[in-house]
């Protein structure tokens, strides 16, 4: 199966996207994930990405390629992928296709999240990720306000790029860049909408449904 997860920042594609690719067995690439670890380690691509991930700036379209790139070429993404977060505009959507394309394989999906504006604000201000096993959680919810991973114990941590006005500005990002996207992907007859809405385990399901 060869997936890629639409939606915008606080959609839950994350999330979803660990619980969907243990379900169906495929790796989950997330660029964001590998952005913020490079940026963690202090690598090369870590310091050249570290300003436009932390102030909600698209990272420039070379830098995810050779990413995307480098995973193709070790063989990981054979089985298929779930990709979370890429492509994010229609120059890297029009790049992966011609990789694709290159490599004789298709897209089978393109699962669209959808999710409403103010609701996407709520969760992206409420998310903390543990620091040991990376975990999202949400606070608020239910009146908790926990400060430790239920899961592991570590730090529950705030994402740098989750605070107010960087927020905005990534939603702006995702209406004039990725949004786009939706569009192509229809186009090319591959896309669903799924309803982000309601429970975690609902929404997997949802998505699995139409996997
Ligand atoms: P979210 O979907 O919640 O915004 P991500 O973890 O997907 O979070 O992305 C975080 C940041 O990493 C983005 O704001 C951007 O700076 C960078 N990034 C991730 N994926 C891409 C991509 N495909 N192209 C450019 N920048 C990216
Ligand atoms: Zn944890």
């Amino acid at each position: 199966m060869r997936i890629v997860l639409l939606g915008p920042p606080g959609a839950g594609k994350g999330t979803q996207a660990k619980a969907i690719s243990k379900e169906i067995d495929v790796p989950h690439i997330s660029t964001g994930d590998i952005l913020r670890n490079e940026i963690k380690n202090g690598t090369e691509l870590g310091k050249k990405a570290a300003n436009f991930v932390e102030s909600g700036k698209l990272v420039p379209d070379e830098t995810i390629i050779e990413i995307i790139k480098s995973r193709i070429r070790s063989g990981e993404l054979d089985r298929g992928f779930l990709m979370d977060g890429f492509p994010r505009n229609l120059k890297q959507a029009k790049m992966f296709s011609e990789m694709m394309e290159e490599l004789n394989i298709k897209l089978d999906r393109v699962i669209n999240i959808v999710v409403d504006e103010n609701e996407v604000i709520r969760r992206l201000g409420n998310r903390r990720i543990c620091s040991v096993c990376k975990s999202i959680f949400s606070i608020g919810d239910d009146g908790n306000n926990m400060k430790r991973c239920p899961k592991c114990g570590g730090l529950l941590l705030k994402r740098k790029d989750d605070s107010e006005d960087v927020i905005r500005h990534r939603l702006k990002v995702y209406e004039s860049e990725t949004k786009p996207l939706i569009d192509y992907y229809t186009d090319r007859g591959i896309l669903v909408n799924v309803d982000g809405s309601g429970k975690e385990e609902e929404i997997t399901g949802r998505i699995l449904e139409n996997t």
